[in-house]
């Protein structure tokens, strides 16, 4: 039986993290996106702070899991809950500042998942330090984003170093990151059994980084290519060491990372909705047309009420995925569909709630205006849409456990 009902401890991270959002994130948001640019000042703080994306194993002094937070009163983990709760209210405040997040980000969970005790101590263990550090995650090439059994970055064995020769576009934080978590093929024509995953460091020669991006939304993110030209690294670099690799390891540790991650994405999604949901529903009491208040039209009712129903069935959908995975119930279905609802419903939630607003809604000193950019990319990074009905189906249709 599921039981919604917040711990003390979930409720605590819950009323913190909002408080946090409302009088520290947001009021940095509009300039943040107008320059494309967080200031360190801010990253400082919420470093001071303790507020990171993604967090350390139990051997480096963290709470295990890569989320720590114990258990709730059932016994049962909270970590993966208390994740998605903090990621809603976060994304409340400014998605693209809760991406910059120190932390070793969507590239700590391979190490977690695949990297042997020395690994996990070497490249996790930099976070404890005072100042800001980043991680990421490098899988996405030119011609591999949804394919990612096609990636062609190749990493050719050189005595005890590989070398790795190729490109990853679309880096979050790739740019400020202290290692790249690097997905690369061995033998592209072993598809899947040939994947490896390093870990590269900023400043291993052969290793640059390339154009930074400009979106159309979460602009303040940092969004990089990667360069590997002739790139040597130690074979120690190789998660979880040579022997790991019977199979399809590496590209398993790939999409083990997102049965937690999506349904983070997903509750980032759901905090931009229900921001959205708030400005727009406030905007609808206090204006009016025609000596009525806005709210008071039928359409703008049945528009207020379709938002509301959806964010709530987007939350329940991802508190149910990440319920699972603090369970340890094999999650890679209902992660997806988390995902998948949540990131499409937000999209077509902010569709809806710019329409409520009128023209005040597509104007940029508008919050609404920037979080309708901002929502898309949630139904394209992790997995697309499409992909993510993808996982579904074959799950259903196949009945193919987990991962
Ligand atoms: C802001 C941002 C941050 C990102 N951060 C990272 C990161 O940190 N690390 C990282 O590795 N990647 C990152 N990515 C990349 C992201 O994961 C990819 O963009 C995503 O996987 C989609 O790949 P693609 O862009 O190549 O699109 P494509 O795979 O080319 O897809 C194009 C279209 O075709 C559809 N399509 C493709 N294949 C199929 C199929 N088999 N069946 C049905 N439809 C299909 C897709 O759904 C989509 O609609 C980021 C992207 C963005 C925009």
């Amino acid at each position: 039986m599921i039981d919604f009902t917040l711990s003390e401890t979930q409720d605590m991270v819950k009323q913190m993290l909002h408080w946090f959002a409302e009088n520290e994130v947001r009021p940095l948001a509009l300039e943040a996106d107008r320059t494309h640019q967080i200031p360190m000042e801010f990253i400082q703080k919420v470093k001071d702070l303790g507020i990171s994306m993604g967090g350390l194993p139990k051997e480096l002094g963290g709470e295990g899991d890569g989320v720590g937070g114990g258990k709730d009163k059932g016994g049962v983990k909270q970590g993966n809950r208390i994740a998605v709760i903090g990621a809603e209210e976060l994304a409340w405040g400014d998605p693209a500042l809760i991406l910059t997040l120190p932390g070793p980000g969507l590239g700590g969970p391979p190490i977690a998942i695949m990297g042997t005790p020395e690994q996990k101590a070497k490249y996790l263990g930099i976070f404890k330090a005072k100042e800001p550090k980043w991680g990421a995650y490098g899988l996405t090439e030119p011609g591999a984003g949804s394919d990612v059994a096609g990636i062609r970055t190749t990493a050719r064995k050189d005595g005890d170093h590989y070398v790795l020769n190729g490109t990853k576009c679309f880096i979050t934080n790739g740019a400020r990151a202290s290692w790249v978590t690097t997905f690369a093929t061995v033998d592209a024509t072993k598809g899947r059994a040939g994947h490896r995953a390093f870990v590269v460091e900023q400043g291993t020669p052969g290793f640059r980084v390339g154009k930074i991006e400009e979106k159309m939304g979460l602009r303040a993110s940092e969004t990089a290519e990667l360069v590997y030209d002739e790139c040597r690294v130690h074979k120690d670099a190789l998660l979880g060491g040579e022997a790991y690799y019977e199979g399809k390891e590496g590209f398993m540790g790939a999409m083990k990372t997102f049965d937690t991650t999506r349904p983070m994405v997903a509750a980032m999604a759901v905090g931009i909705a229900r921001a959205a949901y708030e400005k727009a529903t406030a905007f609808a009491k206090e204006n009016f047309e025609l000596g009525r208040p806005i709210a008071r039209y039928r359409h703008v009712e049945e528009l207020v009420a379709r938002s509301k129903r959806r964010i709530d069935a987007a939350r329940l959908l991802t508190w149910r995925a990440a319920w699972m995975a603090d369970a340890s119930i094999a999650n890679a279905k209902e992660a997806s569909m988390s995902k998948a609802y949540a990131a499409r419903t937000a999209v077509d939630v902010l569709a809806d709630l710019v329409q409520v607003m009128g023209a005040a809604g597509v104007m940029n000193d508008q919050f609404v205006e920037k979080w309708f950019r901002d929502i898309k990319v949630y139904d394209i990074f992790e997995g697309t849409g499409e992909i993510q009905r993808i996982v579904i189906s074959k799950r259903l249709i196949a009945n193919l456990k987990s991962f």
